[in-house]
């Protein structure tokens, strides 16, 4: 099964990439089955989901998925387009790249392996790119209005993503 390709639906960046929001993607599934390492709502189910909702593609530009042994950062958008999020202020959503996590970090730790692909195949490259310090990675419940909001996951550590970035640091 594809995914439609709808680049009419979706909105082009016109300002460059100053911040970079770190989510997971349990906070698209209210199931509870959704919690465990339960396959219907992993990379498939992302896919499914744009096909039922007929949106125009996955909500993330990035998703980072454990294919067979390792961390995998799949484009999911590309990030020429914007995600759309109502509950992130327009100066910074119109600025960001997001990248998500595959699964429930509220319910499970994140492996120091997913902290080091996340740094040096994604972070790292756009903030040398872009210029970005790591003061301008946040987690999305850092930028949401909803005050609720745990994504990326309460068992996300901000402190280790940012001492991998620095260890991944492009001179
Ligand atoms: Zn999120």
């Amino acid at each position: 099964m594809k995914i439609p390709l709808r680049p009419s639906r979706l909105i082009v960046r016109r300002q460059t990439v100053k911040w970079i929001i770190l989510h997971h993607t349990a906070e698209l599934y209210s199931a509870p089955e959704s919690k465990i390492d339960n396959a219907k709502y992993q990379m498939p189910g992302l896919f499914n989901g744009v096909l039922e909702q007929k949106t125009a593609d996955i909500n993330y530009h990035y998703v980072i998925d454990k294919i067979k042994e390792d961390y995998v950062p799949v484009v999911c958008r590309p990030f020429i387009y914007l995600c759309e999020w109502s509950d992130i202020h327009d100066d910074i959503n119109k600025r960001a790249i997001h990248v998500s996590l595959m699964g429930d970090y509220d319910f499970k730790v994140a492996e120091k392996r997913l902290y080091e692909i996340l740094a040096f195949r994604v972070l790292n490259p756009f903030m040398k790119m872009f210029h970005i310090s790591p003061n301008k990675i946040k987690f999305h419940n850092e930028v949401s209005s909803d005050k609720k909001l745990t994504c990326p996951g309460d068992f996300l550590d901000k402190e280790v993503v940012i001492s991998m970035v620095r260890r991944f640091v492009i001179k």
